[in-house]
Protein backbone atom coordinates (compact mmCIF):
# COMPACT_ATOMS: atom_id res chain seq x y z
CA UNK A 1 0.00 0.00 0.00
CA UNK A 2 3.20 2.54 1.09
CA UNK A 3 4.31 2.44 -2.27
CA UNK A 4 1.32 3.26 -4.13
CA UNK A 5 1.96 5.77 -6.86
CA UNK A 6 0.31 8.40 -9.03
CA UNK A 7 0.77 7.31 -12.46
CA UNK A 8 -1.43 10.29 -14.18
CA UNK A 9 -3.89 13.31 -13.06
CA UNK A 10 -7.07 14.21 -15.40
CA UNK A 11 -9.16 17.25 -15.36
CA UNK A 12 -12.64 16.87 -17.41
CA UNK A 13 -15.58 19.28 -17.53
CA UNK A 14 -19.14 18.49 -17.42
CA UNK A 15 -22.74 20.86 -18.31
CA UNK A 16 -26.01 20.71 -16.50
CA UNK A 17 -25.94 20.02 -12.90
CA UNK A 18 -23.76 17.98 -10.96
CA UNK A 19 -20.90 19.81 -8.74
CA UNK A 20 -22.18 23.01 -10.71
CA UNK A 21 -25.88 23.37 -9.08
CA UNK A 22 -26.81 26.51 -9.98
CA UNK A 23 -26.42 25.23 -13.29
CA UNK A 24 -30.25 24.42 -13.95
CA UNK A 25 -32.77 24.30 -16.06
CA UNK A 26 -35.39 27.27 -16.10
CA UNK A 27 -38.25 27.63 -13.40
CA UNK A 28 -35.99 26.05 -11.33
CA UNK A 29 -36.24 27.42 -7.33
CA UNK A 30 -32.31 28.32 -7.02
CA UNK A 31 -32.59 31.04 -9.93
CA UNK A 32 -35.86 32.82 -9.53
CA UNK A 33 -35.83 35.67 -7.31
CA UNK A 34 -32.92 34.96 -5.25
CA UNK A 35 -31.14 38.67 -3.85
CA UNK A 36 -27.69 39.14 -5.06
CA UNK A 37 -24.84 41.40 -4.71
CA UNK A 38 -26.32 42.11 -8.27
CA UNK A 39 -29.57 42.68 -7.37
CA UNK A 40 -28.96 46.06 -7.33
CA UNK A 41 -28.86 46.00 -11.16
CA UNK A 42 -32.81 45.68 -11.66
CA UNK A 43 -31.60 43.50 -15.23
CA UNK A 44 -29.81 41.17 -13.01
CA UNK A 45 -32.49 40.97 -10.50
CA UNK A 46 -34.91 37.95 -11.76
CA UNK A 47 -32.13 35.56 -12.76
CA UNK A 48 -28.75 34.51 -10.87
CA UNK A 49 -27.96 32.48 -14.31
CA UNK A 50 -29.08 35.89 -15.96
CA UNK A 51 -25.38 37.38 -14.54
CA UNK A 52 -23.64 34.00 -15.21
CA UNK A 53 -23.73 32.11 -12.05
CA UNK A 54 -23.31 29.12 -14.17
CA UNK A 55 -20.82 29.98 -16.11
CA UNK A 56 -18.33 27.63 -15.28
CA UNK A 57 -19.26 24.18 -14.57
CA UNK A 58 -18.13 21.04 -12.94
CA UNK A 59 -14.78 20.09 -13.04
CA UNK A 60 -13.83 15.90 -12.19
CA UNK A 61 -10.64 15.54 -11.41
CA UNK A 62 -9.49 11.18 -11.84
CA UNK A 63 -6.04 10.24 -10.52
CA UNK A 64 -4.91 6.45 -11.24
CA UNK A 65 -1.92 4.81 -9.61
CA UNK A 66 0.46 2.42 -11.22
CA UNK A 67 -0.98 -0.29 -9.45
CA UNK A 68 -4.28 0.58 -11.29
CA UNK A 69 -6.31 2.48 -8.62
CA UNK A 70 -8.33 5.32 -9.20
CA UNK A 71 -10.31 7.79 -7.21
CA UNK A 72 -11.87 10.94 -8.56
CA UNK A 73 -13.76 13.85 -7.06
CA UNK A 74 -16.23 17.25 -8.57
CA UNK A 75 -16.28 20.62 -7.39
CA UNK A 76 -16.94 23.94 -9.08
CA UNK A 77 -14.63 25.12 -11.40
CA UNK A 78 -15.23 23.82 -15.33
CA UNK A 79 -12.44 24.73 -17.67
CA UNK A 80 -10.35 27.30 -15.88
CA UNK A 81 -9.95 24.81 -13.67
CA UNK A 82 -9.35 21.81 -15.55
CA UNK A 83 -6.77 24.34 -17.07
CA UNK A 84 -5.02 24.86 -13.53
CA UNK A 85 -5.00 21.22 -12.47
CA UNK A 86 -3.49 20.03 -16.01
CA UNK A 87 -1.07 22.56 -17.16
CA UNK A 88 -0.01 23.51 -13.12
CA UNK A 89 -1.01 20.91 -10.20
CA UNK A 90 -0.55 17.64 -11.94
CA UNK A 91 2.87 18.31 -11.39
CA UNK A 92 3.17 17.77 -7.75
CA UNK A 93 1.04 14.85 -8.12
CA UNK A 94 2.67 12.01 -10.72
CA UNK A 95 5.28 10.27 -9.43
CA UNK A 96 3.90 10.46 -5.68
CA UNK A 97 3.23 7.96 -2.89
CA UNK A 98 -0.70 8.67 -2.50
CA UNK A 99 -0.66 8.95 0.85
CA UNK A 100 1.95 12.32 0.31
CA UNK A 101 -1.55 14.17 0.70
CA UNK A 102 -0.60 17.04 3.21
CA UNK A 103 2.83 17.98 1.11
CA UNK A 104 0.86 17.82 -2.39
CA UNK A 105 -1.56 20.43 -0.82
CA UNK A 106 1.65 22.37 0.80
CA UNK A 107 3.39 22.61 -2.97
CA UNK A 108 0.07 23.26 -4.87
CA UNK A 109 -1.09 25.95 -2.31
CA UNK A 110 2.30 27.59 -2.65
CA UNK A 111 3.24 27.42 -6.14
CA UNK A 112 -0.24 29.20 -7.00
CA UNK A 113 0.31 31.84 -4.28
CA UNK A 114 1.16 34.29 -6.84
CA UNK A 115 -2.21 34.22 -8.41
CA UNK A 116 -4.29 31.79 -6.03
CA UNK A 117 -5.03 31.94 -2.62
CA UNK A 118 -8.63 31.58 -3.14
CA UNK A 119 -11.45 31.73 -6.15
CA UNK A 120 -11.06 28.95 -8.79
CA UNK A 121 -7.52 28.21 -7.51
CA UNK A 122 -8.69 26.58 -4.70
CA UNK A 123 -12.33 25.47 -6.24
CA UNK A 124 -8.89 23.44 -8.29
CA UNK A 125 -6.91 22.61 -5.42
CA UNK A 126 -9.81 21.26 -3.32
CA UNK A 127 -11.06 19.57 -6.07
CA UNK A 128 -7.66 17.94 -6.22
CA UNK A 129 -7.10 17.15 -2.99
CA UNK A 130 -10.65 15.00 -2.57
CA UNK A 131 -9.81 12.93 -5.30
CA UNK A 132 -7.01 12.21 -3.25
CA UNK A 133 -8.88 11.41 0.40
CA UNK A 134 -10.86 9.31 -2.22
CA UNK A 135 -8.06 7.32 -4.26
CA UNK A 136 -6.21 6.66 -0.67
CA UNK A 137 -9.73 5.15 0.33
CA UNK A 138 -9.59 3.19 -2.54
CA UNK A 139 -6.32 1.88 -2.16
CA UNK A 140 -7.00 1.01 1.74
CA UNK A 141 -10.22 -0.33 1.29
CA UNK A 142 -11.36 2.39 3.75
CA UNK A 143 -14.21 5.19 4.10
CA UNK A 144 -12.48 8.83 4.22
CA UNK A 145 -14.66 9.24 7.40
CA UNK A 146 -12.20 5.92 9.31
CA UNK A 147 -9.05 7.80 7.53
CA UNK A 148 -9.86 11.18 9.67
CA UNK A 149 -10.89 9.72 13.11
CA UNK A 150 -13.88 7.65 12.77
CA UNK A 151 -17.69 8.86 13.43
CA UNK A 152 -18.64 10.29 16.40
CA UNK A 153 -21.93 9.45 16.13
CA UNK A 154 -24.52 6.77 13.98
CA UNK A 155 -26.79 8.85 12.01
CA UNK A 156 -26.43 12.68 10.21
CA UNK A 157 -29.91 14.63 10.48
CA UNK A 158 -30.15 17.53 8.12
CA UNK A 159 -32.18 20.79 7.64
CA UNK A 160 -33.11 21.38 4.17
CA UNK A 161 -31.79 24.50 1.96
CA UNK A 162 -35.01 25.36 -0.48
CA UNK A 163 -37.99 27.55 -1.23
CA UNK A 164 -40.12 25.03 1.02
CA UNK A 165 -39.68 24.61 4.96
CA UNK A 166 -43.35 23.45 5.02
CA UNK A 167 -42.46 20.33 2.49
CA UNK A 168 -39.01 20.23 4.54
CA UNK A 169 -40.69 19.26 7.72
CA UNK A 170 -42.79 17.08 6.12
CA UNK A 171 -40.28 15.05 4.67
CA UNK A 172 -37.95 14.97 8.38
CA UNK A 173 -35.86 17.48 8.25
CA UNK A 174 -34.79 19.78 10.84
CA UNK A 175 -35.14 22.79 9.50
CA UNK A 176 -35.53 24.84 6.41
CA UNK A 177 -33.94 27.70 5.07
CA UNK A 178 -35.25 30.00 2.67
CA UNK A 179 -33.18 32.46 0.36
CA UNK A 180 -34.07 36.42 0.92
CA UNK A 181 -35.77 37.78 -2.41
CA UNK A 182 -35.03 40.77 -1.05
CA UNK A 183 -32.35 43.65 -0.52
CA UNK A 184 -31.25 47.14 0.66
CA UNK A 185 -32.33 48.31 -3.19
CA UNK A 186 -36.00 47.53 -1.87
CA UNK A 187 -35.48 49.10 1.33
CA UNK A 188 -38.53 48.44 4.05
CA UNK A 189 -40.18 47.08 1.69
CA UNK A 190 -38.07 44.60 1.28
CA UNK A 191 -37.83 44.04 5.27
CA UNK A 192 -41.70 43.86 4.76
CA UNK A 193 -41.88 41.09 2.45
CA UNK A 194 -39.18 38.85 3.67
CA UNK A 195 -41.06 39.41 6.90
CA UNK A 196 -44.44 38.11 5.74
CA UNK A 197 -43.12 35.24 4.14
CA UNK A 198 -41.11 34.25 7.25
CA UNK A 199 -44.50 34.70 9.09
CA UNK A 200 -46.41 32.47 7.11
CA UNK A 201 -43.80 29.78 7.05
CA UNK A 202 -43.83 30.03 11.02
CA UNK A 203 -47.48 29.44 10.95
CA UNK A 204 -46.86 26.17 8.52
CA UNK A 205 -44.00 24.61 10.56
CA UNK A 206 -44.90 25.77 14.01
CA UNK A 207 -42.81 26.49 16.91
CA UNK A 208 -39.90 24.32 17.08
CA UNK A 209 -38.85 23.65 13.44
CA UNK A 210 -35.82 25.52 12.27
CA UNK A 211 -36.13 28.15 9.71
CA UNK A 212 -33.24 30.44 8.43
CA UNK A 213 -32.83 33.29 5.87
CA UNK A 214 -29.60 32.91 3.57
CA UNK A 215 -28.60 36.09 1.73
CA UNK A 216 -26.12 35.25 -0.52
CA UNK A 217 -23.70 38.11 0.39
CA UNK A 218 -26.43 40.78 -1.03
CA UNK A 219 -27.36 42.97 2.44
CA UNK A 220 -25.16 45.54 3.85
CA UNK A 221 -25.04 45.82 7.97
CA UNK A 222 -27.98 48.23 8.15
CA UNK A 223 -30.20 46.05 6.04
CA UNK A 224 -29.47 42.80 7.86
CA UNK A 225 -29.08 44.13 11.61
CA UNK A 226 -32.81 45.56 10.33
CA UNK A 227 -33.96 42.60 9.00
CA UNK A 228 -32.05 40.05 11.58
CA UNK A 229 -33.80 42.11 14.41
CA UNK A 230 -37.27 41.73 12.92
CA UNK A 231 -37.31 38.35 12.18
CA UNK A 232 -36.71 37.52 15.78
CA UNK A 233 -40.52 37.86 16.51
CA UNK A 234 -40.68 34.62 14.15
CA UNK A 235 -37.92 32.60 15.91
CA UNK A 236 -35.40 33.07 12.89
CA UNK A 237 -32.10 30.82 13.67
CA UNK A 238 -29.71 32.41 11.82
CA UNK A 239 -28.91 34.89 9.03
CA UNK A 240 -26.01 33.22 6.91
CA UNK A 241 -24.02 35.19 4.59
CA UNK A 242 -25.54 38.54 4.93
CA UNK A 243 -22.60 40.38 3.92
CA UNK A 244 -19.77 40.23 1.16
CA UNK A 245 -17.27 38.03 2.59
CA UNK A 246 -14.41 40.89 2.29
CA UNK A 247 -16.31 42.70 4.85
CA UNK A 248 -14.71 40.91 7.92
CA UNK A 249 -15.98 43.92 9.85
CA UNK A 250 -19.44 44.48 8.62
CA UNK A 251 -19.50 40.55 9.93
CA UNK A 252 -18.15 41.62 13.23
CA UNK A 253 -20.64 44.77 13.66
CA UNK A 254 -23.57 42.61 13.04
CA UNK A 255 -23.11 39.69 15.19
CA UNK A 256 -22.18 42.21 18.08
CA UNK A 257 -26.33 43.82 16.47
CA UNK A 258 -28.39 40.87 16.24
CA UNK A 259 -30.61 39.57 18.92
CA UNK A 260 -29.02 37.32 21.48
CA UNK A 261 -29.57 33.77 20.58
CA UNK A 262 -30.13 34.32 16.78
CA UNK A 263 -26.99 33.05 14.84
CA UNK A 264 -25.01 34.42 12.23
CA UNK A 265 -23.22 32.14 10.34
CA UNK A 266 -20.58 32.46 6.86
CA UNK A 267 -18.03 31.26 5.44
CA UNK A 268 -19.78 29.62 2.19
CA UNK A 269 -17.24 31.62 -0.29
CA UNK A 270 -14.34 32.17 2.41
CA UNK A 271 -11.30 29.62 1.70
CA UNK A 272 -8.33 28.23 3.69
CA UNK A 273 -7.50 28.16 7.65
CA UNK A 274 -5.77 31.84 6.81
CA UNK A 275 -9.73 33.58 5.74
CA UNK A 276 -11.00 31.58 8.57
CA UNK A 277 -9.32 33.08 11.13
CA UNK A 278 -10.06 36.49 10.51
CA UNK A 279 -13.51 35.14 10.52
CA UNK A 280 -12.56 33.85 14.09
CA UNK A 281 -10.18 36.28 15.00
CA UNK A 282 -12.78 39.19 14.42
CA UNK A 283 -15.51 37.58 15.92
CA UNK A 284 -17.87 37.66 13.24
CA UNK A 285 -20.23 34.90 13.37
CA UNK A 286 -21.37 31.88 15.46
CA UNK A 287 -21.05 29.13 12.97
CA UNK A 288 -18.89 28.85 9.98
CA UNK A 289 -20.20 27.08 6.45
CA UNK A 290 -16.67 26.10 4.96
CA UNK A 291 -17.62 24.70 1.03
CA UNK A 292 -14.83 21.04 1.14
CA UNK A 293 -15.18 21.91 -2.71
CA UNK A 294 -14.40 25.52 -2.13
CA UNK A 295 -12.16 26.48 0.74
CA UNK A 296 -9.04 24.10 -0.08
CA UNK A 297 -10.83 20.64 0.71
CA UNK A 298 -10.96 18.34 3.21
CA UNK A 299 -6.89 18.52 4.46
CA UNK A 300 -7.50 21.71 4.48
CA UNK A 301 -11.51 22.03 6.31
CA UNK A 302 -9.76 19.63 8.68
CA UNK A 303 -7.44 22.74 9.85
CA UNK A 304 -10.43 25.20 9.71
CA UNK A 305 -12.27 23.02 11.73
CA UNK A 306 -9.73 22.28 14.63
CA UNK A 307 -9.36 26.25 14.86
CA UNK A 308 -13.30 26.88 14.89
CA UNK A 309 -13.45 24.22 17.46
CA UNK A 310 -10.76 26.12 19.60
CA UNK A 311 -12.73 28.89 18.61
CA UNK A 312 -15.78 27.67 20.11
CA UNK A 313 -17.92 28.23 16.85
CA UNK A 314 -19.61 25.27 14.81
CA UNK A 315 -18.82 23.97 11.52
CA UNK A 316 -21.76 23.13 9.22
CA UNK A 317 -20.04 22.90 5.92
CA UNK A 318 -21.88 24.08 2.62
CA UNK A 319 -23.65 21.64 0.62
CA UNK A 320 -21.02 18.94 -1.16
CA UNK A 321 -22.94 16.31 -0.24
CA UNK A 322 -20.84 12.77 0.46
CA UNK A 323 -17.48 15.64 0.46
CA UNK A 324 -19.28 17.22 3.47
CA UNK A 325 -20.60 13.69 5.35
CA UNK A 326 -17.57 12.11 5.59
CA UNK A 327 -16.36 14.84 7.64
CA UNK A 328 -19.29 16.15 9.51
CA UNK A 329 -19.92 12.77 11.15
CA UNK A 330 -16.17 12.84 12.77
CA UNK A 331 -16.39 15.86 14.57
CA UNK A 332 -18.23 16.79 17.66
CA UNK A 333 -18.43 20.46 16.36
CA UNK A 334 -20.19 19.64 13.45
CA UNK A 335 -23.71 18.68 14.82
CA UNK A 336 -25.99 18.45 11.59
CA UNK A 337 -25.54 18.66 8.06
CA UNK A 338 -26.73 20.92 5.35
CA UNK A 339 -28.91 19.09 2.27
CA UNK A 340 -29.36 20.91 -0.97
CA UNK A 341 -33.09 20.33 -2.36
CA UNK A 342 -32.17 20.26 -5.89
CA UNK A 343 -35.78 19.19 -7.01
CA UNK A 344 -36.88 22.28 -9.09
CA UNK A 345 -40.09 23.13 -6.64
CA UNK A 346 -37.75 21.87 -3.71
CA UNK A 347 -40.43 19.07 -3.00
CA UNK A 348 -38.96 15.95 -2.88
CA UNK A 349 -35.60 14.44 -2.06
CA UNK A 350 -33.00 14.11 -4.99
CA UNK A 351 -29.30 13.43 -5.02
CA UNK A 352 -27.72 16.82 -4.31
CA UNK A 353 -25.29 16.24 -7.63
CA UNK A 354 -27.49 14.98 -9.66
CA UNK A 355 -26.63 13.42 -12.08
CA UNK A 356 -23.36 12.82 -12.00
CA UNK A 357 -22.89 10.51 -9.22
CA UNK A 358 -23.80 6.16 -8.73
CA UNK A 359 -24.81 5.43 -4.99
CA UNK A 360 -25.21 9.04 -4.01
CA UNK A 361 -26.38 8.78 -0.65
CA UNK A 362 -29.41 11.00 0.52
CA UNK A 363 -31.05 11.19 3.80
CA UNK A 364 -33.97 9.42 4.79
CA UNK A 365 -37.11 11.38 7.20
CA UNK A 366 -34.07 13.98 7.52
CA UNK A 367 -30.91 11.04 8.70
CA UNK A 368 -28.68 9.35 7.25
CA UNK A 369 -27.19 6.45 8.76
CA UNK A 370 -23.22 6.16 9.04
CA UNK A 371 -23.11 2.59 7.62
CA UNK A 372 -24.58 4.03 4.39
CA UNK A 373 -21.06 5.96 4.04
CA UNK A 374 -19.12 2.54 5.13
CA UNK A 375 -17.61 2.13 1.39
CA UNK A 376 -13.83 2.86 0.34
CA UNK A 377 -12.87 6.30 -0.03
CA UNK A 378 -16.29 8.65 -0.70
CA UNK A 379 -18.11 5.56 -1.49
CA UNK A 380 -19.63 6.73 -4.66
CA UNK A 381 -19.04 6.40 -8.69
CA UNK A 382 -18.65 8.83 -11.62
CA UNK A 383 -22.09 8.14 -13.58
CA UNK A 384 -21.71 6.42 -16.64
CA UNK A 385 -24.31 8.54 -18.56
CA UNK A 386 -22.67 11.76 -18.58
CA UNK A 387 -20.61 13.29 -21.04
CA UNK A 388 -16.61 14.09 -19.50
CA UNK A 389 -15.09 16.77 -21.66
CA UNK A 390 -11.27 16.89 -20.94
CA UNK A 391 -10.39 20.67 -22.70
CA UNK A 392 -6.15 20.69 -21.64
CA UNK A 393 -3.84 17.77 -21.31
CA UNK A 394 -0.33 17.85 -19.89
MG1 LIG B 1 -25.63 29.76 1.67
Amino acid sequence: MGTAVIRQVRASVVRGGGADYHDQSEGHWIDDNISTPMSKYPAYRKSRQSFGINVLGTVVVEIETDGGHYGFAVTTGGEPAAFIIERHLARFLEGRKVTDIELMWDQMYNATLYYGRRGIVLNAISGVDLALWDLLGQVRQEPVHAMIGGAVRDEIRFYATGARPDLAKQMGFIGGKMAVRHGPAQGAEGVHAELQRLGEMRNAVGDDFWLMFDCWMSLDVNYATKLANAAHEFGLKWIEEALPPDDYWGYAELKRDVPRGMMVTTGEHEATRWGFRLLMEMDCCDLIQPDVGWCGGLTELLKISSLADAHGKLVVPHGSSVYSYHFVCTRQNSPFAEFLMMAPAADKVVPMFTPMLEGEPVPVDGRLKISALDKPGFGVKLSQDITLERPYTH
